[in-house]
């Protein structure tokens, strides 16, 4: 699979030589010479060089094109140069692409066969953060965010998965779910949530992440993990709506 038209070519440019060790000619000229890369997905890579050739390399076979590598079996300056690229994160390493985060412009990369939405380290949702519900305005807390998708899940009150829910249908069915408490209850980082509490069930990109980075309880690091490691929540109440009619809907469409 390829994602060359999502993913940009780093900028043709030279790079900065070091200034602490020396270099031979052609770790010299993989940095001086303005080259651009354009990841092909699939541990490919086109590179243009500055004489307008463009070649193909494949990091993974560590493999160029060119005649200095086809010719003489060298390392090459344009396998160098991604080499470069990829450890100063100017392109994506084999295996990932490059994706724009789903609430700013930041770009980051992520594994190839990873399905979106996509978002930045300061959008991911952690248990314990603040998320603002877009339909309501209401603030919530995390309590665990889910790799099932909205329309997997089942509201078993509502009779529909959270995708059908009635005021979900803006929202992209295929979007994970995050399982989200109304505030006043103190929420644990380690997801742990009392038994009285009603945990409400939404499409991840219903919520918006609050940066509440002035509160000391926001502000605990070293204990963060991805959502991935997390067990799924068991809860399936429904989101709850202040503002519009409960429309229990069904259509056959409703999966379960
Ligand atoms: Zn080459
Ligand atoms: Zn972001």
């Amino acid at each position: 699979m390829t994602h060359s038209l999502n993913t940009p070519a780093s900028p043709k440019a030279s790079l900065s030589l070091p200034a602490d060790r020396r270099l031979d000619d052609r770790s010299r000229r993989a940095r001086i010479e303005p080259m651009a890369v354009l990841p092909l997905g699939d541990s490919l890579y086109e590179i243009e060089s500055g004489a307008e050739h463009t070649y193909l390399v494949d990091m993974d076979a560590a493999r160029c094109t060119c005649p200095d590598h086809v010719f003489r079996d060298a390392r090459c300056k344009h396998i160098r140069r991604i080499a470069i690229e990829i450890t100063e994160g100017r392109v994506p390493p084999p295996g990932q692409r490059t994706v724009v985060c789903h609430d700013c412009e930041a770009s980051i990369f992520v594994d190839e066969d990873e399905p979106g939405p996509f978002y930045c380290e300061d959008h991911t949702l952690y248990p314990g953060d603040t998320v603002l519900d877009r339909e309501t305005n209401d603030r919530l807390t995390v309590v665990d965010v889910s790799e099932r998708r909205a329309d997997s899940v089942r509201i078993q009150s509502a009779g529909c998965s959270v995708a059908d829910y009635g005021t979900n249908e803006n929202y992209d069915p295929d979007v994970p779910v995050v399982g989200a408490v109304y505030p006043h209850a103190r929420v644990a980082r380690n997801g742990v949530v009392p038994d009285s509490l009603k945990v409400y069930v939404f499409p991840r990109t219903r919520l918006q992440k609050v940066s509440v980075s002035s509160s000391a309880s926001e502000t605990i690091s070293g204990s963060r993990y991805r959502y991935r490691n997390r067990s799924e929540t068991e809860s399936e109440s429904q989101p709850r709506s202040r503002s519009r009619s409960r429309t229990e809907r069904t259509e056959p469409s409703a999966q379960s």
